[in-house]
């Protein structure tokens, strides 16, 4: 797909993977008359059938590279290459995620910024890469900007997860190498007169997710992160998502988040939808429906 141009914002996809879950696992709760729903404006018959039993929820993960007033800012980093993890997809990767940098014409050396939504390991792991059996930063040149809740969260957990291990293979080397601030989840990071790049908290998925937002002379880019997982959640909101870690405060924060994306003029960026991803929120009864931007 090409890139979304906003005003004077270009957002570009940088692909990693695709990875599947079955539904009822992922989405519990979920009904033959929720998918139905969904299926009136969203179907890929790989993905779904007639029941959540027999559906899978494919996930995308993929990587937002945005270019504004000559900035080139890189939003969550995927899983990353050669890291163990516990989940077979994602464990001792080696995939060609650094070629798509090549495709849009800019280096991993030209990035200025890396916005992490949250640090969970599917959305730090590319902030290194191996190097002569040493974690270093995949983006020599960039500033890596954390929020304090999660990098305080993650740093104190005593629990053996993903997320632990990917904090000190992703996040430690970026902070010993001194290219790493701790930030917290409501602050601008770039501003020009009116418009900028800012975070926003949106707390739930994790202790500090926060949305990342964008304007430059034109319509706003939201950066979901990962408030929204995958397009039946525009049908249930409400429904807890398996990997949200407080489900009260994820829910009602998506809640909210869908709501002022279908009320303004905002493109939306989602962190794990399939095919273009980027797309407007509309209503659609007391819920929501998904327009995917062209591909
Ligand atoms: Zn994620």
């Amino acid at each position: 797909m090409g890139p979304v141009d906003l005003g004077k914002l270009r957002v570009h996809k940088i692909f990693e993977l695709d990875s599947g879950v079955p539904m009822p696992v992922a989405l519990p709760g979920v009904t033959a008359a929720d998918l139905a729903r969904m299926k009136r404006w969203h179907d890929d018959p790989a993905e779904f059938a007639a029941t959540p039993e027999d559906s899978q929820m494919i996930f995308g993960v993929h990587s937002w590279l945005m270019e504004v007033d000559g900035l080139n800012i890189l939003i969550d980093t995927c899983d990353g290459n050669h890291k163990n993890r516990s989940i077979a997809d994602v464990h001792q990767l080696d995939t060609r995620y650094l070629d798509g940098f090549a495709a849009v014409g800019i280096a991993p050396e030209q990035i200025d910024l890396v916005l992490c939504t949250h640090l969970h390991f599917d959305h730090v792991g590319w902030n290194t890469r191996l190097d002569n059996g040493r974690w270093v930063p995949t983006f020599p040149n960039a500033r890596y900007l954390f929020s304090r809740r999660d990098f305080e969260h993650f740093r104190d957990t005593n629990e053996e997860s993903d997320h632990a291990a990917a904090f000190l293979d992703s996040i430690v080397p970026v902070m010993e190498a001194g290219l790493g601030e701790i930030v917290e989840a409501d602050i601008a990071v770039h501003r020009e007169i009116a418009d900028g790049v800012w975070l926003e908290p949106a707390f739930g998925h994790s202790p500090g997710c926060c949305t990342i937002h964008a304007r430059r002379e034109g319509p706003e880019a939201l950066f979901w992160g990962d408030v929204v997982h995958h397009p039946i959640q525009l049908v249930r909101p409400d429904l807890p998502f398996f990997f949200d870690m407080d489900i009260a405060a994820a829910s009602a924060t998506r809640r909210r988040v869908l709501e002022r994306a279908a009320d303004g003029d905002i493109t939306c960026f989602p962190a794990h939808f399939r095919s273009t991803s980027a797309g407007q929120v509309r209503r659609d009864g007391d819920v929501y429906r998904y327009e995917f931007v062209p591909g």
